[in-house]
């Protein structure tokens, strides 16, 4: 899960994003900060913008039929 931190300009008009692994990234990293801003799924794999660390990408629920009954299977799509 990533968190994001909006860039505004002056009038408060989105003009940029930036990926953050963590709360504290974006609040440390980020002059616009406006709060915490976690928990969104990405389809492509991002490094943070203030550590590097490599922020996950989305980690998909599955079900699948094994053995006559449904199975939860958990996938990482990798892309
Ligand atoms: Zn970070």
């Amino acid at each position: 899960m990533a968190h994001l931190g909006f860039q505004e300009d002056e009038r408060g008009d989105l003009v940029g994003l930036a990926y953050y692994c963590s709360d504290f990234c974006n609040r440390e990293h980020n002059p616009d900060y406006g709060g915490w801003n976690g928990a969104h799924e990405l389809d492509t794999r991002e490094v943070c913008a203030a550590c590097g660390v490599e922020v996950d990408a989305v980690e998909e629920l599955d079900m699948q039929w094994s053995e006559g009954r449904p199975q939860l299977v958990v996938s990482r799509e990798i892309s």
